[in-house]
């Protein structure tokens, strides 16, 4: 038997795997790994966006294996070091005022824990959600993803309502200007707000990523905050993707809708422990403090995680990799706006920094084509080269997004080996 076998016999049919030929990734370096086979790949995908820095980051190695050396885990009843002085850091990075941390081992389970204070403090269970949103795989996580391939129950702790905005391109909307659509989305969001009993609060991700790198233009949650506030709601940005300065252009997705201060909550996950299970939810002392009964999570900040945090946050900030997301994203997307200018199915190439999508269509329509995205996505790994996908309820968006480290010439490497597979798809 195959490990791809075993995998099929042993794990649920639901945990898809990539590729007609799954493969099994050994090691990795930088922005390269390597499959069980010995194949080198340039990985432009870092496992679902969560390998921020780099693979085998010395500092984070270093900092586990010490920190896994003195002690692994001591639980939450005693004082946690590493733990404070990251909390320390997430809370002044976030732009929250009066900020307390609460960590979790996930996003599902930071976005749980936001959702749980909101509705506490709101005493209200009615949440809104973007359409084509993803907020992670616990039962209240479901209960505001509005993506139906990722949405295996429509029973919910929540009464969830959804809201235009989060994808520009497509939808009734998509034909406005960009003021006009903000407009009308606002506008969208009164009616509801008019039609509801209290909403505890927006849940929203600045750029969708399960969706496919959509996001609305910019100033659409600052417009979306000033609703909000006059009923009372809070705005909780699901940074779990488009933190950390993934986007290039700011440290947090919110910021490009800076004209409304920060979120009142934030939540995050993904890149910041590098691939150790770090989620974390950032809200003022008044929200987050609303609880009145215990709640702890045995994992969430445990010294191991935490250590490495650190060492990648202190990495990341010290090496300006915003900055480098910036400016190599933006070569990275023009080289893919001239390569896939000439092929008939791209129908947008979209996104800010280290966060590109690509859409395929149908050549000559507007219909999605998820044939085309996971023909390419398997001529990409021939050509060396690992994305991902994503996108509404038939995925067929690509999704371009390396370690934020990534070098100028393995973005013209990347793109390359893009441009041959888009054009043999
Ligand atoms: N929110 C967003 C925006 C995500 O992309 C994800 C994961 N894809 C999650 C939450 C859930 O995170 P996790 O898989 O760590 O539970």
């Amino acid at each position: 038997m195959t490990l791809y076998d075993r995998h099929r016999a042993v794990a649920p049919d639901w945990t898809a795997l990539y590729y007609k030929d799954p493969i099994e990734i050994t090691h990795g370096e930088g922005r390269r790994v390597w499959d069980a086979d010995g194949k080198r790949y340039l990985d432009f995908f870092g496992g679902i966006l969560t390998t921020m820095t780099a693979h085998a980051l010395p500092e984070v190695t270093r900092a586990v294996s010490e920190q896994a050396a003195r002690i692994v885990h001591s639980s939450t009843l005693y004082l946690n070091r590493p733990m404070v002085e990251l909390a320390e850091r997430v809370a002044a990075l976030s732009g929250i005022p009066d900020a307390r941390v609460f960590f979790t081992s996930s996003g599902t389970e930071a976005n749980d824990t936001a959702l749980l204070l909101a509705t506490a403090y709101r005493r209200s269970s009615q949440v809104l959600a973007m359409r084509n949103s993803y907020h992670g795989r616990s039962f209240s996580a479901v209960g505001v993803t509005g993506n139906r391939a990722w949405s295996p129950t429509g029973l919910s702790p929540l009464q969830t309502l959804y809201v235009h905005g989060g994808v520009r391109t497509r939808g009734p909307f998509a034909r406005l200007r960009d003021a006009e659509f903000i407009a009308a989305c606002v506008e969208d969001l009164e009616d509801l707000l008019g039609h509801t009993h209290d909403v505890a609060a927006l849940i929203a991700e600045p750029v969708q990523g399960v969706g496919g790198f959509t996001s609305p233009p910019d100033g659409l949650f600052a417009a979306f905050r000033e609703v909000l506030d006059r009923h009372g709601a809070l705005w909780i940005s699901d940074e779990v993707q488009t933190g950390w300065g993934r986007t290039g252009d700011h440290f947090w997705g919110w910021q490009a809708h800076a004209a409304s201060g920060p979120p009142d909550l934030l939540t995050f996950a993904k890149g910041i422990g590098n691939g150790m299970s770090i989620g974390g939810v950032v809200a003022r002392a008044e929200i987050m403090n609303s609880l009145d009964a215990n709640s702890i999570s045995t994992f969430g900040g445990s010294p191991v995680t935490m250590a490495a945090g650190l060492a990648n946050l202190t990495h990341l900030l010290e090496h300006d990799l915003q900055g480098n997301a910036r400016r190599v994203g933006g070569l990275l997307i023009e080289r893919l706006r001239a390569l896939g200018a000439g092929v008939p199915a791209v129908r947008e190439i979209r996104g800010r920094g280290l966060m590109i999508g690509v859409e395929l269509v149908r050549p000559g329509t507007d219909d999605a084509c998820p044939e085309a995205a996971a023909a390419v996505l398997e001529a990409a790994r021939e050509g060396g080269l690992l994305i991902g996908k994503g996108g509404g309820h038939r995925t067929s968006v690509l999704r371009v997004a390396p370690p934020l480290s990534l070098t100028v010439a393995e973005a013209e490497e990347g793109a390359a080996i893009l441009g041959e597979a888009l054009s043999h798809a």
